[in-house]
């Protein structure tokens, strides 16, 4: 007995993984007349990711499924909003739907909602054959936020301008990171807002390049820094008492990421990442162990 082909539904698909990114180092410089800030920032990857499916649908439309409640399932999402800009970038007449598993806290400093614009970028470019290049992704990816061109490159880079001038760096040492969110979210245009630049203490961003491109985690250590941390410090100081804590169970280094509330640490060996980990069971309910990636890692 034969089968119908015409009756087999083919549905075409793909997977991206959308990982959360953290700041080695993050300085704002000045406030330009466009009202964003100057900032220069190095980022790198962890593996901690959310999961975005892109399948094809037969109606002309955008399709956001996500079971967090954090995450809005219309045009407010930040991967409806890429899938949107590409198919009228490009004049698409398909439709998408656009699955988000949700692994990353939302509003947590790890760019989340950037990462899944990016991952639909990137999916989207594999499912509809559009042959665009990593740098035309990252220019889609500016007009949608500051951070989704780093995302769209998916490893570690010094981040200029408003966030969208790239320079990718190698990656760096492995280590693991232990990561820690308070309850709390953050609006990371808050935290701007309260940052008084004349009284920033800026960190070393061409040591810390340096110290990546010579593979030396020592000089990493000493160098991370974020000029978000005492605004966000000052505001949330269960911020500071995570810090602490890390600090006394042996991390190398600890620094917020982004505007926060998220804190992470950098340790060489798994045995103290754990050690991390335990110190703040019972303290913060959203405790991560996972590793730098720091490198594109495709999912299928
Ligand atoms: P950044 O570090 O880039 O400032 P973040 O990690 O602080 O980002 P996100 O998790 O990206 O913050 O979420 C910020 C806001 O964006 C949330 O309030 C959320 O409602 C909205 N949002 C829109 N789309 C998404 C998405 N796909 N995932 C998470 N949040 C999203």
């Amino acid at each position: 007995m034969g089968i119908s082909l015409k009756k087999v539904n083919v549905k075409m698909y793909v997977l991206e993984k959308a990982p959360a990114k953290i700041n080695l180092s993050l300085d704002v410089l000045f406030k330009r007349p466009d009202h964003y800030h100057e900032v220069e920032m190095v980022m790198t990857t962890v593996d901690l990711a959310d999961r975005i499916e892109l399948v094809e649908i037969k109606e002309d439309q955008i399709i956001i499924e996500s079971e967090n409640r954090f995450v809005p399932n219309d045009e407010r999402n930040l991967a409806y909003r890429a899938a949107s800009l590409i198919k009228h970038k490009l004049k698409i007449n398909q439709g998408v739907k656009i699955s988000i598993e949700k692994n990353i806290p939302v509003a947590a400093g790890l760019a989340g909602g950037s990462s899944d614009a990016a991952a639909t970028l990137r999916g989207l470019n594999r499912l509809w054959s559009l042959a665009l290049t990593t740098e035309e992704l990252a220019e889609l990816g500016a007009k949608i936020g500051s951070d989704v061109s780093f995302c769209v490159y998916n490893s570690t880079a010094l981040a200029k301008g408003r966030g969208e001038c790239i320079t990718e760096l190698p990656a760096p040492p492995s280590c693991w990171v232990v990561l820690a969110k308070p309850q709390m979210g953050v609006s990371t245009q808050h935290i701007y807002q309260k940052l008084m630049l004349e009284k920033i203490n800026h960190p070393n961003t061409t040591a810390m390049v340096e110290a990546i491109k010579q593979g030396d985690y020592k000089q990493m250590c000493q160098n991370i820094g974020n000029v978000l941390e005492s605004v966000t410090l000052g505001i949330h100081p269960e911020v500071n008492q995570i810090k602490r804590l890390m600090e006394q169970s042996g991390a190398d280094a600890v620094l917020m990421s982004g505007s926060g509330p998220t804190v992470f640490s950098m340790v060489k060996q798994e045995s103290k990442a754990y050690r991390i980990y335990n110190s703040l069971r019972g303290f913060c309910n959203e405790v991560y162990v996972v590793r730098m990636l720091g490198y594109h890692q495709a999912l299928d």
